[in-house]
């Protein structure tokens, strides 16, 4: 009998089983997938760590967090400053000093302030009323059509007329010649790949890999005092209330017989005409010199059914309703012994420095511990 059966292998069922042990608890992890690390997990192609779930890059405030980290694996100093190619032009990105010299060949902020406030002026936007509007009255035309149009309608399927505006709550723009895609004060990639840190999260605790909870749920709840469930929670409550909605994506990998595709890790495809929203090429993620390259090609999936794997949780009005009654459920004496932790079980995006975050907030709640 274990104290904690984690059903899932992810960060934050490893950050978990790492503060349970700490606190002399066992643990059992299962995972229904062939790996551990949930979407983490990095495999090795040729000796390039490719990122098999979607570019992860590392960042965080937290000086705490940057440190529990880098107390299981070293962390590299990449910096992510990811391009956009836009019909042949290539432009630096989140927008700054140096997008802005790329579009209209300022290179005083003061000017390109001005060009964008009279573009904005002119739209005389006062109340946006879809995606279009909303993304248009905080960048202007030109960054918009340009950088935004094609990617967000490639990435839902639908025209940004159609689409609502709290989609995009925030557009950065930034009048210094600043390619840092994050703002945060801690950066990087873990040296060897983010398999190292969930290896030293998990270390001497008991990992079985290619099992489904839902595949004999009785026989895994009898193994352990409690369960902590990572998984999604619609499919934990049989999807009584139906089922919460995710906007999925496909990975296309090449393996490729030259040391350089792109010269950078992330290149972003904005014009609507090209099938896939980017390009990763993972050996620059850890600085590779080898003489041959991964890259992959990520594509939008339209339409959503729960075969597919779930990327982001698509929190509008109807999914929100959903998952406050799963939420519901789960505070009932029925789920007593049961956590719900991480992206999944709590139908929320979380980056991973806050994914660690809240494995320590459930930890130190269960745990008793300060
Ligand atoms: C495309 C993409 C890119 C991202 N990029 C970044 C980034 O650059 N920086 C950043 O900080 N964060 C990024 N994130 C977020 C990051 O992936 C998450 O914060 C983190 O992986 C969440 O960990 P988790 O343990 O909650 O979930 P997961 O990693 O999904 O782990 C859940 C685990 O549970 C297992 N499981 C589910 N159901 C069952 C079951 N029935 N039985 C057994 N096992 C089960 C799954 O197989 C999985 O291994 C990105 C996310 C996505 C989707």
């Amino acid at each position: 009998m274990y104290d904690y059966l984690i059903v899932g292998s992810g960060l934050f069922g490893a950050v978990f089983a790492y503060l349970a042990k700490q606190n002399n608890k066992t643990c059992l992890i299962i995972d229904k997938r062939a790996h551990a690390g949930g979407n983490v997990y990095c495999e090795n192609i040729e000796g390039i760590n490719v990122h098999k779930y979607g570019a992860h890059i590392f960042h965080t405030n937290e000086k705490w967090i940057w440190d529990f980290v880098n107390g299981f694996v070293e962390m590299n100093n990449y910096v992510n400053s990811p391009l956009a190619l836009y019909k042949g032009q290539l432009f630096n990105l989140p927008f700054n000093m140096n997008t802005f010299y790329q579009l209209w060949g300022v290179i005083d902020p003061n000017e390109a302030q001005r060009i964008i406030a009279d573009q904005i002026k002119d739209l005389n936007i006062t109340y946006p009323r879809n995606l279009e509007e909303q993304a248009l009255s905080m960048v202007g035309v030109d960054v918009y059509e340009k950088l935004i149009k094609g990617y967000t309608e490639k990435q839902w399927g639908r025209s940004a007329k159609e689409l609502p505006s709290f989609i995009i709550k925030r557009l950065p723009l930034r009048f210094t010649y600043n390619n840092n895609y994050f703002n945060d004060k801690f950066q990087g990639i873990p040296v060897g790949g983010y398999n190292r840190l969930i290896e030293g999260l998990t270390r001497d605790i008991e990992i079985k890999l290619d099992c489904d909870y839902f595949a004999d749920r009785p026989y895994y709840n009898g193994l352990a005092r409690k369960v902590v469930f990572t998984g999604k929670i619609d499919e934990f409550y049989d999807y009584q209330f139906g089922e919460l909605e995710y906007r999925s994506l496909t990975f296309r990998d090449e393996l490729l017989p030259i040391a350089n595709f792109q010269g950078n890790a992330v290149v972003n495809y904005t014009e609507y005409e090209v099938p896939y929203t980017r390009i990763i090429e993972h050996k620059h993620f850890e600085f590779g010199t080898q003489p041959h390259t991964v890259i992959t090609r990520e594509y939008p999936v339209q339409g959503y059914n729960k075969a597919m794997e779930p990327y982001y949780p698509v929190n509008d009005d109807r999914n929100n309703g959903i998952y406050n009654q799963y939420k519901s459920l789960s505070k009932q004496e029925a789920s007593a012994n049961v956590i719900f932790g991480g992206r999944l079980a709590e139908y929320k995006y979380y980056d991973m420095h806050q994914i660690i975050a809240s494995a320590f907030k459930k930890a130190q709640t269960e745990f008793a511990i300060s």
